[in-house]
């Protein structure tokens, strides 16, 4: 018989930086085992690496030899069938190798899989005894009598006399047995039963609906299990979208279905994670960077093993490897932690209604304050939008007092910025025993400490940002890689050793709060307090038990926790993100701040929020003082057209670092180039190239970086467009000692 016709080939990807997938044989003693979505050892160029089983593959079409693989690393899928298509066009979409993406959406550390050992037998002992020719099949018998050894092992120490072939015939004359054991796996302990503050979590029933979730739940119903929606659940907060999310979860599990359930990144003890443990106990997996690595792994096998229903966690649970999905929940979709910020670069978000799509399932988006892009969806009848207006039991939203900072340019210093409006408000807040939040934007605020004799601020020399000064170690550190200089550190423009800082971070709040509040107990979370494992958790613990009266925080404290004895709220300085170079930052400075004012009055007592600001007319804050997302939505909206922003436009940013400034440079230069020619040739309206330009922040940890953004007016002549560029140029974009990334949809264009 033709030795090629009854050979079997498969499709492999591999985790190098290559766009290609690649024809490998597969031994007759793999072809029964061997499925799409196993693990393969493969030789690739000079090298050995795992790679990814996408599935079978003709020999015909391939000219040249075809290599065998060396090993099957998993006896099942690791993950179903039907998630190929959607890593590929993730792959596609992000232009972004397709290996190297699903190996960033397996569990991370977890190098696990189930190894297959050989060990030796009675009848192979006997053997060797026998045996007096000295052959490769007794070389491995002996050696399998110290230790029992993988195919991997035994080639290790054999190399290529070992081949995988004549193990098998061993393993058939009965001289060695295979079992599997699992690699990665190590011991811990089941959190179902307690959450992260360590507290019991008690089953609970679901509750009586209230008229307007009833409504929300019915519409989401009447698509369920008729193909692909996306919905966008605007909801105040305090409105009831997680009891929506589990009634609807409780829906898809009904019918044999299940759902992925998406959180942002911060939420560590996240509440609602608790709550869809207290609902659906044991069918819970939860996917948490957090997580120690055999957690991971156990959770992931929860879900292959179809224990698990439910994955609840960050943006990598959307890779949650569930074969029969009805529903993908995102809650709090406005927020930017979705995006990836390695090189994959994708957008969970985005990616929930592609992953829902291919799976036939529907995809939820909630969130009180919904993203400028969700909402343009609903209102371009993309998506459905769904609305729950009021606060559960009636609790009214908290009253938000703006306080106009320019009127109180007299004050020096700190105290400035605890205006008498807010010091009263706290009084009182402490008279009636209730807790108070304060919060600092601390993401960008320049605490910038400058020279009194050329006004020149200290900065960080490898990321040209300015440094922070910390109090208490008696330090200036730069906040992006950690460099850091002594506070008697002189200017290094003029040597003047007479530094002035100006601005403050919230261990200035914190001082000026205790001298001001000596009676009060106060803490502090930001990212300093909590570094070490666990303080974080110790910390929110403290406000829950009300040993705390006083909280001063940063974006940390602003989301996903639910306080009830905070009943005030005070923002130091609301305009600090508004000054950002990005189209953004009106929108990013609307959801925190309606986010930050959300935290308060979530118990039964009205909450009072102190907005202070230098600009009490800008529409973000406006907006934010009424927790009036569509309000917001109107204003911003008319801004992005004008400028032809998204969603009227998409981007593309190429993003060019290295040591080398004036290497770097060229790089960002040649590309510019190129794009320009491409322009010239193609698509000549819709698409517009700005750059390059040095990054704004033009320097992180010693990496001199550029930047070019591409826009486009339709997303697939873009994206044409950027594959031209990057495949028929690929010696443009791999300059050693300089690192090319291509982020599609950015968010992050610092
Ligand atoms: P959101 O997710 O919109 O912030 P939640 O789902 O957390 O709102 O609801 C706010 C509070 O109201 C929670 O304590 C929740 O348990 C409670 N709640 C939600 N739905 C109902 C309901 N139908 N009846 C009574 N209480 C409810
Ligand atoms: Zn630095
Ligand atoms: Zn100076």
């Amino acid at each position: 018989m033709n030795e090629i016709n009854s050979s079997l080939y498969i499709e492999v990807a591999v985790p190098f930086p290559v766009y290609n997938t690649y024809i490998y044989k597969v031994p007759e003693q793999y072809a029964d085992l061997i499925a799409p979505g196993s693990r393969v050892f493969v030789p690739f160029g000079s090298k050995r690496t795992t790679g990814y089983v996408l599935g079978f593959a003709k020999a015909k079409e391939f000219k040249g030899k075809i290599l065998s693989i060396l090993d099957l690393l998993d006896s099942k899928p690791i993950f179903p069938k039907n998630m190929i298509p959607f890593f590929k066009w993730a792959s596609d979409y992000y232009i972004y190798p397709i290996g190297e993406a699903i190996k960033s959406a397996l569990p991370k550390k977890v190098d696990f899989y189930e190894q297959t050992f050989f060990s030796i037998t009675n009848a192979g002992k006997e053997f060797i005894k026998t045996e007096e020719n000295f052959s490769a099949q007794k070389k491995i018998l002996e050696s399998l009598i110290k230790k029992d050894l993988t195919i991997k092992g035994l080639r290790a120490k054999f190399g290529d006399s070992a081949p995988a072939s004549l193990l098998y015939s061993i393993e058939k004359k009965g001289f060695v047995k295979k079992y599997s054991k699992i690699k990665g796996k190590s011991s811990f302990k089941r959190r179902i039963k307690k959450d992260r503050l360590g507290e019991k979590i008690i089953r609970d029933a679901p509750y009586p609906l209230t008229k307007e979730q009833a409504s929300v739940i019915e519409s989401i119903n009447s698509s369920l299990f008729n193909g692909f929606k996306t919905f966008l659940l605007a909801g105040v907060t305090g409105s009831g979208k997680t009891e929506v999310y589990m009634n609807i979860a409780a829906k898809t599990i009904e019918k044999g279905l299940s759902v992925i359930l998406m959180v942002p990144e911060i939420s560590l003890i996240s509440q609602i994670e608790r709550r869809f443990k207290a609902r659906f106990g044991e069918t819970v997996a939860v996917l948490h960077s957090s997580l120690a690595a055999g957690e991971r792994y156990f959770e992931w096998m929860k879900i292959l093993n179809k224990e698990a229903k439910i994955a609840i966690g960050a943006r990598s649970a959307l890779f949650a490897p569930f074969e029969n999905l009805g529903a993908i929940i995102v809650d709090e979709e406005h927020d930017t932690s979705y995006k990836d910020s390695g090189g994959f670069g994708y957008n969970a978000k985005d990616l929930a209604s592609v992953r829902a799509k291919l799976a036939n399932a529907i995809a939820i988006l909630g969130s009180a304050t919904p993203s400028v892009a969700s909402y343009y969806n609903v209102i371009s009848e993309k998506y459905e939008g769904l609305y729950l207006k009021n606060r559960i039991k009636k609790r009214v939203l908290p009253n938000v007092e703006i306080v106009d900072m320019r009127q109180k340019k007299d004050l020096k210093g700190i105290k400035k910025f605890i205006t008498s409006e807010l010091k009263l408000a706290i009084a009182d807040n402490l008279k009636i025993k209730k807790q108070t939040l304060l919060f600092l934007n601390r993401r960008g605020f320049a605490n910038l400490s400058i020279c009194a004799q050329c006004a020149s601020p200290l900065r960080c020399k490898r990321c040209d940002i300015s440094l922070t000064l910390h109090q208490k170690d008696n330090i200036y550190r730069c906040h992006l890689c950690g460099y850091f200089q002594s506070v008697n550190a002189v200017c290094n423009v003029c040597g003047s050793n007479s530094i002035k800082k100006l601005g403050f971070g919230t261990e200035k709040i914190e001082a000026a709060i205790n001298s001001l509040f000596s009676n009060a107990k106060t803490i502090r979370i930001d990212k300093d307090t909590t570094k070490k494992k666990g303080s974080l958790v110790r910390l929110l613990k403290k406000i829950k038990n009300k040993k705390a009266d006083i909280i001063i925080g940063t974006q940390m404290i602003a989301k996903g926790h639910d306080f009830p004895d905070i009943t005030l709220a005070g923002i130091i300085c609301a305009d600090i993100s508004l000054n950002f170079p990005d189209f953004r930052a009106g929108e990013q400075t609307f959801q925190l701040l309606a986010q930050v004012a959300g935290r308060a009055g979530r118990g039964d007592l009205k909450g009072r929020v102190i907005l202070q600001t230098f600009n009490p007319d800008h529409f973000a804050i406006l907006s934010a003082k009424e927790q009036d997302f569509i309000k917001f939505y109107n204003q911003d909206i008319v801004f992005r057209k004008g400028l032809n922003y998204p969603p009227f436009s998409r981007l593309i940013q190429i993003k060019i670092e290295g040591k080398d400034k004036k290497k770097a440079l060229q790089t960002a230069y040649n590309i510019g180039e190129l794009c320009k020619d491409l322009t010239g040739k193609k698509a000549k309206n819709s698409i517009e190239i700005l750059g390059p330009v040095e990054s704004p922040i033009a320097k992180i940890a010693s990496m001199f970086r550029w930047q070019i953004l591409i826009k486009g007016t339709n997303s697939s002549t873009l994206r044409r467009f950027a594959n031209k560029l990057f495949f028929d140029n690929q010696k443009a974009f791999k300059v050693s000692g300089i690192k090319t990334t291509i982020d599609v949809d950015p968010i992050f264009m610092m």
